[in-house]
């Protein structure tokens, strides 16, 4: 199937891109597209606008910030996952990207897009409250922190209000020496782990 016909506009500014949602009831915005192009191909999503946010290259970095790591919303998850300041204060964000797709999905996919997206299956998500991680959004009157704790209200539904944009994510900086590991369980096995009585070795 092909999509619908939409406009298309390429943001120039996180500004901009606010406007046009404010301005368009049922426009959204793209990322890394992943999520999507497959929902307008099988006309399950048919917005009038798409609002690409892939040239506002400001919104994709990594940095210290005080106490905490500062992550742009459009920043790519093999970015995040191979950064030195993620791999040394936040571990654990960086080993849960390890296990999103392959790694042509997360050249493209980026941490605001998964957040936003808000697929309880996902792993960035779940690693982000694992790391008590807070969002900052900018809508038309101006900025506002969300933790994530709260955040996803079901599935592929958040505290996001339709003309917000997800800007940046802030963790607070592991202790040193802190020790993380991810481990994923398959459908079937969270079944059998509901199954097994807990009285059994
Ligand atoms: C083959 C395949 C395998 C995958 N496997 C996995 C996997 O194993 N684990 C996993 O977690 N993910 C997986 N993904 C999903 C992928 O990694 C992306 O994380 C996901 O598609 C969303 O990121 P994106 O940047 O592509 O956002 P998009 O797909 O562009 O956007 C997703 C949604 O969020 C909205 N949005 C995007 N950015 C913002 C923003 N800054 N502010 C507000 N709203 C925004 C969009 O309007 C859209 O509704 C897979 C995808 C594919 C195609």
């Amino acid at each position: 199937m092909k999509a619908s016909t939409f406009e298309y506009h390429p943001a120039t500014s996180v500004d901009e891109a606010i406007q046009l949602l404010a301005a368009n009831e049922d426009a959204k915005v793209l990322a890394g597209g992943q999520s999507p192009v497959p929902l307008l191909n099988m006309r399950l999503a048919r917005p009038s606008l798409l609002i690409d946010l892939n040239g506002l290259t400001d919104l994709a970095y990594v940095r210290r910030d005080g106490g905490h790591l500062a992550i742009g919303a459009l920043t790519r998850h093999r970015d995040v996952e191979e950064s030195e300041l993620v791999l040394k204060h936040a571990e654990l964000l960086s080993l849960a990207l390890g296990h999103v797709g392959h790694v042509t999905i997360r050249n493209r996919g980026t941490v605001g897009g998964s957040i936003s997206h808000a697929d309880p299956a996902a792993e960035v998500p779940a690693a982000m409250t694992a790391l008590d991680a807070e969002l900052v959004v900018r809508g038309p009157s101006g900025s506002r922190t969300i933790p994530v704790r709260g955040f996803f209200l079901g599935y592929l539904m958040t505290l996001l209000e339709p003309e917000e944009i997800l800007t940046e994510i802030r963790i607070p900086l592991l202790p040193d020496g802190t020790g993380c590991a991810v481990e994923e369980l398959t459908q079937a096995q969270r079944r059998l782990l509901h199954w097994w009585p807990s009285s059994w070795p």
